[in-house]
Formats: C-alpha cells, sequence, structure tokens
C-alpha cells in the first residue's frame, strides 16, 4: 500500500494501514521505525499516540495523506522526528525544538535528577544553567523547584528565544533567560549551583555528519580535539561565579570522566564525583567549591 501521491486521485486511507506503511518505509534509515510512524502518524492526523492504536481504521483525507507523505519524505532524507514535529518531551514536559537548538537526550535527565538532589525543596536556591539551548535543563529544575531562582544563558540568540517561548508556554516564570557566552551575562552574581550540558563531542568525530547528530547544531555538540574545550572553560571559571559549598554539575562523554575529575580537582573543587546513565555510562561528573 502507498501513500496517495500529489495530484493522484485517491480515498481516504486508514491511519493504522498508513502506519503500517510508513513503518516498513522507515526501516531503512530508523532505529525506531514504528514510533516514528507513530508520531509523523499524529502529527498529520491531529490525533493522539493512544487514539492511534485505539482507532486504527479513523480514515485520513487527502489533505492528512498528502501531509503524511511530506513528512515522511522529510523523514526518510534522514531529518530528525523532533525537528520534523518541532517538539520533543524531556523530563515529562513537551518542548519546543528547533534545527538551532540540540535535540535534548533522555540521558541528561541524569544531569537534572543531580542537579536537583542539591536543591532544597522549600526555601530559594540559585542556579545558573549555562549553554541552556531549547531550555531542557532549566525548565526541568524550575518544575520541580518553583522556589529557586534561575539564570539560564545561551550565545545562540535563537536558542534563547525559544527557551522563552518554553518557559512561557510551560507557565514557568522563575527562569531569566540571558544571552551571551558562558558566564559572561552572569556579570558578578553567584550561585548556589551551575549546571551544564556543555558540547563535549571530538571536533573530528564521524557521529557528527551521521544520522540525527547532522541536523543539529555543531556548535551545541562539538568542542575542540578532544571535546573538553567548553568543559575546561566551565571547570576553571566556575569558582567565580559559585557561592561557598556551591555545586557545579557537568553531562559529559562517556571516556572523559577521568579528564573532567581531573579538572575538578585541579580547579580545587571537593566531593568530585561521577555518575553513570541507564546503559551504564560515565555521564555526569560534580564538585563542590
Ligand atoms: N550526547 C550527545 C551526543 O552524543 C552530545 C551532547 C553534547 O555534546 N552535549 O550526540
Amino acid at each position: 500500500m502507498a501513500l496517495a501521491t500529489k495530484g493522484a486521485s485517491s480515498t481516504s486511507q486508514k491511519i493504522g494501514q498508513l502506519i503500517d506503511y510508513a513503518s516498513a518505509t522507515l526501516e531503512q534509515i530508523s532505529p525506531t521505525p514504528r514510533l516514528d510512524a507513530e508520531i509523523l502518524a499524529c502529527h498529520a492526523s491531529g490525533l493522539s499516540r493512544s487514539q492511534l492504536i485505539t482507532q486504527t481504521h479513523h480514515a485520513l483525507n487527502d489533505s492528512g495523506c498528502e501531509q503524511l507523505r511530506l513528512l515522511l519524505q522529510r523523514r526518510l532524507k534522514g531529518e530528525p522526528i523532533a525537528y520534523i514535529t518541532g517538539h520533543k518531551e524531556f523530563w515529562s514536559l513537551d518542548l519546543k525544538v528547533t534545527p538551532g537548538t540540540l535535540i535534548p537526550r533522555p540521558e541528561t535527565e541524569h544531569l537534572v535528577e543531580q542537579a536537583l538532589s542539591h536543591i532544597p525543596p522549600d526555601r530559594p536556591f540559585s542556579v545558573a544553567d549555562l549553554g541552556t539551548g531549547n531550555g531542557a535543563i532549566a525548565l526541568a529544575l524550575a518544575s520541580e523547584r518553583p522556589q529557586c531562582q534561575i539564570v539560564a544563558t545561551d550565545i545562540a540568540d535563537k536558542a534563547i528565544a525559544v527557551a522563552r517561548q518554553n518557559a512561557l508556554n510551560l507557565g514557568l516564570g522563575n527562569i531569566e533567560f540571558r544571552q551571551g557566552d558562558w558566564f559572561a551575562p552572569l556579570s558578578d552574581a553567584q550561585f548556589d549551583l551551575i549546571v551544564s550540558n556543555p558540547p563535549y563531542v571530538r571536533q573530528t568525530d564521524p557521529h557528527l555528519v551521521e544520522g540525527d547528530v547532522q541536523f543539529e547544531p555543531t556548535a551545541a555538540l562539538a568542542s575542540g580535539a578532544q571535546g573538553l574545550d567548553a568543559i575546561y572553560k566551565l571547570v576553571t571559571q566556575a569558582s567565580t561565579f559559585l557561592a561557598e559549598r556551591g555545586w557545579l554539575v557537568l553531562e559529559h562523554g562517556y571516556d572523559q570522566a577521568e579528564a573532567v575529575r581531573d579538572l575538578l580537582q585541579g580547579a580545587g573543587f571537593s566531593h568530585c564525583t561521577m555518575y553513570r546513565d541507564l546503559n551504564d555510562q560515565p555521564r555526569v561528573s560534580e564538585g563542590r567549591k
């Protein structure tokens, strides 16, 4: 079964069959063809995922079929699902994403968990999220800790615009977004905790030109020959912007834990600890001023 092509006369087609077709087609390019097909079908039909499952006989009209065909074409060219739909879920929040921002990864939820473990639920606390992108980390923290005051920075004004929009959509008022390079927009403020998911991929890593990643902004992913340039900057400068006993919590590559620990210890941090992600890979490290 093929999706109606533009200009051809067609009758409406059942959504269940369309998903089967789209899923089979996507097998050549996606590790998650069925999921991708369902998300695209939701986008084209306006149905929710649960409606899709219970209403497999729902018929998509010609314009719905045409829309699904166009979405499928984009995915077949490799474009990430999140850029096609303009949305990605992170920490159970529905977030807007654009090609100007990194697509939030599930493993970054570990960074949020680790940051949250230091933030008291019932009293004011100040946090800076550096390189916030679409705001995922700051928004997750703000949603869990309403008393927390967060400043989120990013060098890309397009990212800041998306992050602001996300805060507005979610009704989260306790984040201030500022455009600028890492610490630059913080002026002389000091924070109880600084968190960041900086770019940490080696500049020559072949993954940067493969799969979904090739569509993402390189500046949000790659950072020098060892992938450590941004992390070096963050670790060596953080103390100036941390209150006494304040925490620095960072995401990094699976093979960078040792280098990050050395950097943290070299910069005088105590309580240096590394945490692994669900794949048992080193992913988050922290230290205390
Ligand atoms: N974990 C991401 C990846 O492998 C990298 C994210 C980052 O550089 N902050 O694509």
